[in-house]
């Protein structure tokens, strides 16, 4: 049989051309692209799916017991220690995470992470209740598909930000960030006490490099690798008794530059691509000129050839979050001259920077002072609020809006648009919008994620498609790792599933082909 399959993104077509009969194992290319089969195949390789592949190769946390502080509260304690030689991965954990409340909708987010940084949310850093125990023999087959090196958006970041989170609360499951730092640091100067609090993103990125390579789980990474296409394995293509299969398609970059496609079919996809690869627009006339960029490393890589300097024109930095704060630090610390435009009051209640701590963030708080000093005490900067772009002329001119219906047009240089970013699943059927809470509206890690189910992160609307991290509101690295259990707990109650299924099968064959003989 020959069954042609399209991929509705990319157009691309595949032959496909089953060669034996015995499994799901069976279906191959007859195009030079090999098809591997994989139990999982993780889309993204951040944090997220970092963490998962840690699980999944058959790293499993157990409970510790409680510390001498408190933690955790008694009713959890009293559920764990009733089955503490039971590792999490193969408990309810419906029935442990039940009634944890803090800052994620997701309990077994809230229940990983209670447990890996008690009390965190009181600004505490007390140590983890879990060990981890390796079970080789419990290893699911899996492949790690991400664009860039393991670290997934901290290895695009600007380097020499510092993490709004303290540097404790990006560590990943069994390998601390602080023991990490100090010995990547040795023989360097300590950092000041806000450095120690707070890690640099440079450090980040590292630190998830080397946790793949230090935790054995280079194996599984193919590094520089776009996924274009997500997409079920066509019904007919199935063989009768065999799972629902996903075909995942790509192409990858070898280490000698060399683009290569590959194709994978799995029975599990799991969405790892995080919240941060379509930049927001302001949707007027002219965003698309060459001098509107969306990003701060790019501002950062004018300013170093110099594109960008004192001399140059004003840049205009439109957005009152951080992204936008970090640019402003960026351009005033080389004496760039700038506007500021954002639509808010600066002292709007709900503008982030009222919500961290001044002794913490004294950077953010410097910006916070400048839009709201109406740039009367820091000379080349003018902060614009309440105003909004209206249209963007190719000579340079920005003509901007105020509140009042007051009119500017103003000659910049280049226009740095930093309003927000959202999740890119243009490799699913729609761009994946029917796999969210509200299919009528746009995807959102905030307010319209992934619909999925809150102890499996399964989705509700496509079995055998998972999500984890931004994808499903979870947008901190500290409770996306809850994530990799909800998956590793669900995926093992279906391999088990599974397992019990083919052994019932083969008795049922094993006895009708006994009774034949008898016959
Ligand atoms: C400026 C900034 C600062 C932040 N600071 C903090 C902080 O201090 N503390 C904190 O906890 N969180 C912070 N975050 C949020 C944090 O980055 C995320 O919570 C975290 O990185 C999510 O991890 P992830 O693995 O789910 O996704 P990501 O880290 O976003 O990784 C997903 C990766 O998948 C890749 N990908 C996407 N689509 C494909 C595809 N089709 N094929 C192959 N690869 C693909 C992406 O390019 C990306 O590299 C910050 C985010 C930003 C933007």
């Amino acid at each position: 049989m020959r069954t042609r399959i399209r991929c509705h993104s990319t157009g691309t077509r595949h032959v496909l051309h089953p060669t034996s009969n015995e499994n799901r194992r069976s279906v191959n290319l007859q195009s030079s692209v090999k098809v591997q089969h994989k139990d999982v195949v993780i889309v993204g390789n951040g944090p997220s799916a970092i963490t998962l592949s840690y699980f999944l190769s058959g790293h499993w946390p157990y409970y510790n017991g409680a510390d001498d502080f408190g933690h955790p509260a008694d009713f959890l304690h009293d559920r764990l220690q009733s089955r503490s030689d039971v590792s999490l991965v193969l408990q309810d954990l419906k029935e442990l995470s039940e009634g944890l409340e803090g800052r994620s909708s997701n309990p077994v987010a809230l229940l990983y992470d209670i447990l890996s940084h008690p009390d965190a949310d009181t600004g505490q850093d007390f140590p983890s209740l879990l060990n981890w125990k390796f079970h080789p023999e419990q290893a699911i087959d899996h492949v790690v598909l991400g664009r860039g090196p393991p670290g997934g958006s901290w290895q695009a970041m600007d380097g020499d930000i510092l993490t709004i989170s303290r540097g404790v609360w990006m560590q990943l499951a069994n390998l601390s960030f602080r023991q990490w730092e100090e010995s990547a640091r040795s023989g360097e100067r300590q950092a000041g006490t806000r450095q120690k609090l707070r890690a640099s993103v440079a450090d980040v990125a590292h630190y998830y490099q080397d946790y793949v390579d230090v935790q054995g789980l280079a194996t599984y990474f193919r590094n520089g690798a776009s996924v274009t296409c997500v997409r079920r394995v066509d019904q007919k293509d199935v063989l009768p008794g065999t799972q629902e299969l996903w075909q995942v398609t790509g192409h990858v970059r070898t280490e000698e530059g060399v683009e290569e496609d590959f194709h994978y079919v799995t029975p599990n996809v799991v969405l790892a691509t995080g919240g941060f690869d379509l930049p927001n627009r302001i949707n007027v006339a002219g965003e698309h000129h060459s001098f509107v960029i969306k990003s701060l490393a790019v501002m950062e890589q004018l300013i170093a050839s110099r594109k960008l300097s004192s001399s140059s024109d004003p840049v205009l930095i439109v957005g009152a979050g951080l992204s936008a704060a970090d640019a402003i630090i960026a351009a005033h610390f080389h004496g760039i001259p700038i506007v500021h435009a954002f639509r808010r009051k600066a002292d709007d209640p709900s503008l982030i920077f009222r919500q961290l701590p001044c002794n913490m963030y004294p950077e953010y708080h410097k910006v916070y002072q400048m839009m709201k000093d109406h740039g009367k005490t820091y000379s080349g900067y003018i902060p614009l609020q309440e105003h909004q772009v209206t249209k963007i002329d190719s000579d340079g001119k920005v003509s901007l809006q105020g509140a009042n219906g007051s009119l500017q047009r103003m000659q910049v240089s280049y226009v740095v648009v930093l309003i927000g970013a959202r999740p890119n699943l243009s490799f699913l059927e729609g761009n994946g919008g029917r796999l969210t809470i509200d299919e009528s509206k746009t995807i959102s890690c905030r307010t319209n994620p992934l619909d999925v189910d809150l102890f499996s992160l399964e989705s509700n609307k496509e079995p055998g498609l998972y999500a984890m991290g931004p994808l499903v509101a979870d947008n901190f690295v500290r409770f996306a790792q809850g994530g990799a259990l909800a998956i590793t707990n669900q995926l093992h109650h279906k391999c088990a599933r599974e397992k019990s299924l083919k052994r019932k099968k083969i008795v049922i064959q094993h006895a009708s082909a006994s009774i034949s003989c008898d016959l």
